[in-house]
């Protein structure tokens, strides 16, 4: 697609959708590209001590991790490398009592819900009740046009690819279509719709006009 009209047209559903969501009481905002994303996550994060992390390809291609590092923050992370299994445990529990959480979406949908699925759930349950402040950071590129597009967004493309990049033992790794498995290393254990914002959780969305993760 030309660059141009990408770029026209992620503004125009980015835009949508962020209405929507602030619609449905999310502190939500549209950005043109990863520098501005970064300013205003930097912004939000400044008064807090204390992040985890969902596992995210957007997060990572960010490097907001690195940032938080050098301003002297605490991150539990559970996917740095050479973590002993305990530690990784500790870490995801850690994440529902943090100061701030961050992840991305697996989608957005166009009407203004936030759509992810979760093999172990401590994403979602971070996300929903326990951290201060909740950060969500998705690109153009999670947007469906509703609820029913979004899951099947997920099931389609985000968790195929995910279980590749985890190198996970699942259908979908292999041959990249979903089978409804039954695998013990499936992904998809967890749905979850926020259709509004969680009563007691602050939560910013960050859309950003810029392809970013799968
Ligand atoms: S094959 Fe299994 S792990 Fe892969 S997308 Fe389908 S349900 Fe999820």
């Amino acid at each position: 697609m030309n660059a141009s009209l990408k770029k026209w047209l992620g503004e125009k559903q980015g835009e949508i959708c962020v209405s929507h969501l602030i619609k449905h009481r999310f502190d939500a905002h549209f950005v043109q590209n990863v520098r501005q994303a970064t300013e205003l996550i930097v912004k939000m994060a400044a008064a807090y001590e204390t992040f985890g992390f969902g596992g995210s390809a957007t997060l990572d291609q960010i490097g907001i991790k690195d940032i938080l590092r050098d301003m002297g923050k605490t991150l539990y992370d559970h996917n740095q490398e050479d973590l002993p299994m305990e530690t990784r445990l500790e870490y995801r529990k850690k994440q529902g009592d943090c100061d701030c959480f961050m992840a991305s979406a697996n989608a957005l949908s166009l009407t203004g819900e936030i759509v992810n699925i979760d093999g172990i759930g401590n994403r979602v349950n971070a996300m929903t009740f326990g951290p201060s402040k909740v950060i969500v950071v998705a690109g153009v590129n999670k947007i469906a046009p509703d609820v029913d597009a979004a899951i099947r967004r997920i099931k389609e493309i985000a968790a195929p690819m995910r279980a590749k990049s985890l190198n996970a033992d699942t259908p979908c790794a292999l041959t990249g279509r979903c089978t409804d498995c039954n695998s013990p290393m499936r992904i998809c254990s967890v749905t979850s719709i926020m259709h509004r914002k969680p009563m007691l959780t602050d939560m910013s969305v960050i859309v950003v006009n810029e392809d970013l993760g799968f």
